[in-house]
């Protein structure tokens, strides 16, 4: 009974929010308004942060590292136009809801794979997807997501939630033609661009979308440390 009322209280909270996102012209399309109304996300921050899980801000998931605010996730998911059916890499997985979120997007016929370096992260968020119905379509990996997935490659869509400091070249050498890519690339303490990068006969045609703050992408093609 009190976990019903949890839910209703959750949910209530959970349709402000994202009409809020819609409200101050964040994102626009249904599809996203509509995962973002289905997508939990209090199941996916730790339990004590859960009365702020429908705050629009990033929240501690431990190990360093956060869970990203809705309007990113809702910004990120527009911009990629993802859509039912897509495969989809997500670098940087973290608790699993903007995976979730993806998941959700894509449906029943699509993929979500997600790379995460952090071990205990990727299991925590094997749970958080079980919990909230995801883990069908979300496989989470664990290891350097500079590198990519090869074995599920190619990929309609990359994206990466993590401040890189260029655009990871085995990424853009996995993403399908026609397909587009969207990743951080600045600086981690003076903030990043969103660069979307979309593969035309092969080669990459880069656009700007506007400043965000991420947290590190470490590895072989991002920061060393
Ligand atoms: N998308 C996540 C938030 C990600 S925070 C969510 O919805 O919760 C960024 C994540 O990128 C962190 O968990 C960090 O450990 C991870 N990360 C950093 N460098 C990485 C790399 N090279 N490969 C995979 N994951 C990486």
């Amino acid at each position: 009974m009190r976990q019903e009322l949890d839910e209703e209280a959750f949910r209530a909270r959970r349709e402000r929010l994202v009409d809020g996102l819609a409200h101050r012209g964040y994102v626009t399309s249904p599809d996203v308004l509509e995962a973002m109304k289905a997508v939990r996300r209090h199941l996916f921050v730790p339990e004590r942060l859960r009365p702020d899980a429908y705050d629009d801000r990033p929240l501690d998931i431990g190990e360093g590292q956060t869970i990203s605010a809705p309007h990113m996730v809702g910004i990120m998911a527009e911009k990629l136009d993802l859509g039912p059916g897509q495969r989809v890499l997500e670098i940087g997985g973290g608790s699993g809801y903007h995976a979730a979120v993806a998941a959700h997007i894509v449906g029943p016929t699509g993929r979500v794979f997600s790379v995460e370096r952090i071990a205990p992260l990727a299991g925590r968020a094997r749970r958080n997807l079980e919990e909230a119905g995801y883990s069908k379509t979300v496989t989470m990996v664990v290891g350097d997501g500079t590198l990519g997935l090869p074995e599920h490659a190619p990929y309609d869509r990359i994206f990466v939630a993590a401040a890189s400091p260029c655009v990871p070249p085995p990424l853009f050498e996995q993403l399908r033609e026609g397909g587009k890519m969207l990743v951080p690339v600045g600086d981690v303490y003076l903030g990043q661009e969103l660069v979307m990068v979309d593969k035309h006969n092969g080669r990459p045609v880069t656009t700007e979308h506007g400043g965000c703050v991420f947290v590190p992408l470490i590895g072989v093609h991002g920061f060393r440390r």
